[in-house]
């Protein structure tokens, strides 16, 4: 079996790698970082949750090791389609490289330049940044980039549906032609791979697990809704959430107003709940992750800002309050559980409006999900004023450039929600109560009568009028153990 230390990594790294309890490299790790370390260009089709993160900055640390950096002339550039990636990129930086005196600037949006420019004018060894910022920064003359020896461009298909390919591409093009570029991507569409040929020389591939797989260790449940009525939704969620043993939750939403409103609503039915998408400001997302991971908020509704790469440990669960327009997005979401060999669990709203895209959903993972149905759901008012969640606005989901919503704040925002009007609460007879069993039991699903737990909800009646609203890590998971497969050109 290949230990880290056959990799060719130096006594430091391992020892940062052995105090976080890595036994083993993952097969990303063991087959990109040799390519890494002799300086060979890399084609990564990896997911999160391979390990690929430490597949790059394990072999960049060694490498950058042996430099020193400049006033304004980093060595080293990462490229991140989100502010949380990119700063969970910068935490493993640090984790990694605690013995090492690499200095390093994390360039994103939502946050002041100042600190980041005085940063850059001490000199850094690794950037790592969101490509919007990056932009601006390097126009307003505060970074040179003619000292990049080491380009890497994470999660370039995530950075396609956000709309970042031309940013991209503009900062290819100011790098120093001779330089050594990583390109990680889970999917590899026509788009994708052009670019990646555009920027690699003859590069290695390796590619770990085919794209679009859902693990083995997530159960997937789609429960069928009779109606496309929105407090109907919330209620069958409301329900989910009180009878599932819910240890920690996202909750996905397609769009942003949405999240907020089914934060607002969740909050007032007395749930431990936060929001997350990207038109928040930087401070505020970042706090709200933080209260996330210490559990103090227990269930956080987001974007598909939060679907890719966060990394939060042993999420018990995922509900889809939507079906996500872009069918690989469930894959991405759900993969929030069910992380390093854990097992979780995946709820998915459907109503009958959302056909094509669960189809779309169930062509892609090649499976077929088992649906339940909510017994006794509760039938919303009929006189009620009603605005349907609607899924049929699959048009709204891009952005100026083709690319979809939530791009991470980084410097457009979304303004494509067409208004909708979303009822207001109605006043409602509520009774806290303790956290019990539900009484409505899922059909077929296992109706864990489980305690909910911190989240303490109020039992309601249904609306009156207008809606309610308002690692074991010493051994190398199974999920990591998938084999790696290589290819090269030479
Ligand atoms: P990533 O795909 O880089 O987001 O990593 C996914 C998770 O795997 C993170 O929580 C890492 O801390 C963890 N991880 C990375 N490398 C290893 C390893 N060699 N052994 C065990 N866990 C790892």
């Amino acid at each position: 079996m290949t230990t880290f230390a056959d990799l060719g990594l130096s006594d430091d790294i391992l020892r940062a790698i052995q105090d976080v309890g890595y036994t083993t490299p993952t097969p990303i790790q063991e087959q990109a970082i040799p390519y890494v370390l002799q300086m060979r260009d890399l084609l990564g089709c990896a997911q999160t949750g391979t390990g690929k993160t430490a597949g790059f900055v394990l072999p960049m640390l060694e490498m950058l090791g042996k430099g020193r950096a400049r006033a304004r002339m980093p060595r080293s550039l990462i490229l991140e389609p989100t502010r949380e990636l990119a700063a969970q990129v910068a935490e493993n930086f640090e984790i990694y490289g605690k013995y090492h005196k690499l200095s390093m600037a994390l360039l994103i949006g939502g946050t002041t330049m100042d600190e980041q420019i005085r940063n850059l004018d001490r000199g850094v060894d690794v950037l790592i940044a969101t490509p919007g910022r990056m932009i601006d920064l390097y126009e307003r003359g505060k970074i040179m980039l003619n000292d990049i020896k080491i380009f890497v461009i994470d999660e370039a298909d995530r950075m396609l549906d956000m709309g970042f390919i031309p940013d991209v591409e503009k900062i290819g093009g100011l790098l120093p032609p001779i330089r050594q570029t990583l390109f990680f991507s889970a999917t590899m569409p026509p788009e994708i791979r052009k670019l990646a040929d555009r920027f690699l020389k003859n590069p290695k591939t390796v590619t770990v697990s085919p794209p679009a797989t859902t693990s083995e260790n997530i159960r997937q449940v789609f429960i069928t809704l009779p109606s496309n009525n929105d407090w109907q939704k919330r209620e069958a969620l409301r329900i989910l959430l009180k009878r599932e043993n819910v240890q920690n939750a996202f909750i996905f939403c397609n769009r942003k107003r949405d999240v907020a409103l089914l934060h607002k609503s969740l909050l007032k039915h007395g749930f431990n709940v936060g929001a997350l998408h990207g038109d928040m400001d930087q401070s505020e997302r970042t706090e709200t992750l933080d209260k996330f991971k210490r559990n103090e908020i227990t269930i956080l509704v987001c974007s598909d800002v939060a679907a890719r790469g966060l990394d939060v440990e042993a999420m018990s669960h995922v509900f889809n309050f939507d079906v996500p327009m872009h069918a690989d997005d469930y894959v991405h979401r759900i993969g929030r559980t069910g992380r390093a060999g854990r097992s979780g669990t995946a709820y998915t709203l459907l109503t009958p409006e959302d056909d094509k895209n669960v189809a779309a959903v169930e062509a892609l993972i090649k499976k077929t999900i088992d649906r339940e149905v909510i017994k006794d759901l509760p039938e919303p008012d009929p006189n009620a004023r009603q605005q349907n969640h609607s899924s049929g606005r699959r048009d709204h989901g891009r952005n100026s450039r083709g690319g979809r919503d939530n791009r991470g704040g980084d410097r457009g925002h979304n303004r494509n929600h067409s208004p909708r009007n979303h009822s207001t609460p109605a006043p409602q007879q509520q009774v806290q109560t303790q956290a019990q069993p539900m009484q409505q039991p899922i059909q077929q699903g296992h109706a864990s009568a489980m305690q909910a737990r911190p989240i303490t909800p109020h039992v309601e009646k249904p609306p009156r009028a207008a809606g309610d609203d308002g690692h074991d890590v010493n051994a190398l998971p199974a999920f990591l153990r998938r084999p790696a497969t290589v290819k090269g050109s030479n």
